[in-house]
C-alpha cells in the first residue's frame, strides 16, 4: 500500500514546515514526514533563537528573502497570535580590516554596502555611541553598523507556527516515521518509510545535515559541521542584557575571530547566549559529538568573552550542539537535482538559513508547482558547483 500526492516533503524543519505549508496554501496535496516530532533538538533549528538582519552582508540575493521572510513571520503572528519575530535591533561591529564571514571578505563593511545598495535604514555607530548605547559592550576602536529592524526569531515557534498553519491549510503532517530512502518511478517518486510508502510527483528534499545520507550525490558539496551555543551567566547587569540588540563582533583579523550574541531573554539567571563559528572535520548527525565539555566553554568564554562582554561570568548555564551544512562557497541550495528534475533540494544553508526560511518555502513551493518562483533564486543553482 501507498499514499499518493501531488508533492511529498521530506524534513520538516526550518524549511520543510516553510514549504509545506506554501505548498498546502497554494491547493497542492501535499503529505510532509518527518523523521522525529519537529522542533527537535538534533538538527539545525534548535537553541531558542536565530538573528535576522535585513541588510544580508552574505550577498545581494538573500535581501529579498529576508524582506519577504519578515513579512510572512508577522503574518503568521497575527494568524496564530504568538510572537516569532523580535525586533530588538541589530549591530555589527568590528575594525576597517576585520574578519569575513560566510565567506565574504570584510562583513562589518560588506554589510554596510548591502544596506547602501538597499535603502536598508541604519545608522554607522563610533566605539564612543556603541558604549553609551550598549554600556556592557567594551567596544575599543569598532565601527558599528546598526539597524533597527534586525533581532532575532524564537526558532522553534517559527517551525511550530508553520506545522499548525500547514495542517490548517490541509497538508497531511506524519512525524516519528523517519523516510528510508526514495526511488524514481515512471510518474514521479516513490518514498519509503517504515509505515506506508508515499508516491508522488515531486519529491522535495529539506533534510538539513541529513541530506547526503537520503541524496549521496550530494555529499562532496556538503561539510556538516558541529557547532556550539553557549549561555554565560550574567554577574550583574541583567537589565542592561536584556536591552542588548543582537550583535555581530569582528574582533580581529585571522579566521573565526568574531562572537554572536544575543539578549538575555530567560531572566536574570537564563543567561546569555553568545557562539562563534568552527569549521573542522566534517560530521553527521549520528556521530555528532553533542556533549560539551568545561573546556570548550572556558575557551569560548577566553577567547571571545572576557575584555568584550562586561559582566559576562565565564560560568556557563547552558550549551547546546547544532549543526551547519555548509557548502563550498557558503552559499544556499536550491534546486533540482540534475540527474532527477522532480526532485527540489533546499536545506543546505551553511549557517545563515533561518531568517530565509519562511521565503525560501514559498519559493519552493512556488518552483515545485509552477517551475519558478517569484524571488529570482538563481543565485543557489547547483550548476555555479561544475566547471
Ligand atoms: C548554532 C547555529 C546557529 C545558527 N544561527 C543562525 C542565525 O543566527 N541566523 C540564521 O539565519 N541562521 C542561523 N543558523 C542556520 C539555520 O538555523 C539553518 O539554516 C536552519 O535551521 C536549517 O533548517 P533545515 O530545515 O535545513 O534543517 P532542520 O531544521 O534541522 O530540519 C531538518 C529536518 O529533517 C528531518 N529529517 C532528517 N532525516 C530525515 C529522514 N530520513 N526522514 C524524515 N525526516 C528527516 C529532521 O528530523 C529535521 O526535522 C544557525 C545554525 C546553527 C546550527
Amino acid at each position: 500500500m501507498a499514499s499518493s500526492c501531488d508533492v511529498v516533503v521530506v524534513g520538516l524543519g526550518a524549511m520543510g514546515s516553510a514549504a509545506t505549508l506554501h505548498l498546502a496554501r497554494a491547493g497542492a496535496r501535499v503529505i510532509g514526514i518527518d523523521s522525529s516530532s519537529p522542533p527537535n533538538a538534533l538538527g539545525s533549528s534548535h537553541g531558542d533563537t536565530r538573528i535576522t538582519r535585513l541588510a544580508v552582508g552574505e550577498g545581494p540575493a538573500y535581501v529579498p528573502l529576508v524582506r519577504r521572510s519578515h513579512e510572512l513571520w508577522r503574518e503568521y503572528e497575527e494568524e496564530l497570535s504568538c510572537e516569532l519575530l523580535v525586533r530588538c535591533g541589530g549591530l555589527i561591529l568590528g575594525g576597517l580590516t576585520s574578519s569575513g564571514q560566510h565567506g565574504v571578505g570584510n562583513f562589518v563593511a560588506a554589510t554596510i554596502d548591502i544596506a547602501r545598495s538597499h535603502s536598508i535604514d541604519h545608522e554607522i555607530l563610533s566605539a564612543g555611541e556603541m558604549l553609551d548605547r550598549f554600556g556592557v559592550l567594551d567596544v575599543t576602536d569598532e565601527v558599528g553598523y546598526f539597524e533597527r529592524s534586525a533581532g532575532y526569531l524564537r526558532a522553534p515557534a517559527c517551525i511550530r507556527a508553520q506545522h499548525e498553519l500547514a495542517v490548517r491549510a490541509g497538508a497531511t503532517i506524519r512525524v516519528n516515521e523517519p523516510v528510508l530512502g526514495w526511488s524514481a518511478t515512471t510518474t514521479g517518486v516513490r518514498v519509503e518509510t517504515k509505515e506506508e510508502a508515499v508516491d508522488a510527483s515531486v519529491l522535495v528534499l529539506t533534510a538539513g545535515p541529513w541530506l547526503p545520507s537520503l541524496e549521496p550525490g550530494l555529499e562532496p558539496l556538503l561539510s556538516v559541521q558541529r557547532q556550539v551555543q553557549f549561555w554565560f551567566e550574567m554577574e550583574r547587569d541583567a537589565d542592561r542584557f536584556s536591552e542588548l540588540p543582537v550583535f555581530i563582533w569582528m574582533h580581529g583579523i585571522e579566521e573565526g575571530a568574531y562572537l554572536y550574541g544575543f539578549p538575555a531573554i530567560d531572566g536574570p539567571s537564563g543567561g546569555v547566549k553568545v557562539a562563534t563559528e568552527v569549521f573542522a572535520d566534517a560530521t553527521s548527525p549520528l556521530d555528532v559529538e553533542r556533549r560539551v565539555t568545561d573546556d570548550e566553554a572556558e575557551r569560548m568564554h577566553s577567547t571571545h568573552v572576557r575584555g568584550r562582554i562586561a559582566g559576562l561570568s565565564s560560568r556557563c548555564v547552558r550549551s547546546a550542539v547544532c549543526l551547519y551544512t555548509v557548502t563550498p562557497d557558503f552559499g544556499f541550495i536550491i534546486d533540482w537535482l540534475p540527474e532527477h528534475r522532480n526532485v527540489l533540494v533546499a536545506s543546505p544553508c551553511s549557517g545563515h538559513g533561518f531568517k530565509h526560511s519562511a521565503a525560501v518555502g514559498e519559493c519552493v513551493a512556488q518552483v515545485a508547482l509552477t517551475g519558478s518562483s517569484s524571488i529570482d533564486i538563481s543565485a543557489f543553482r547547483l550548476d555555479r558547483f561544475i566547471s
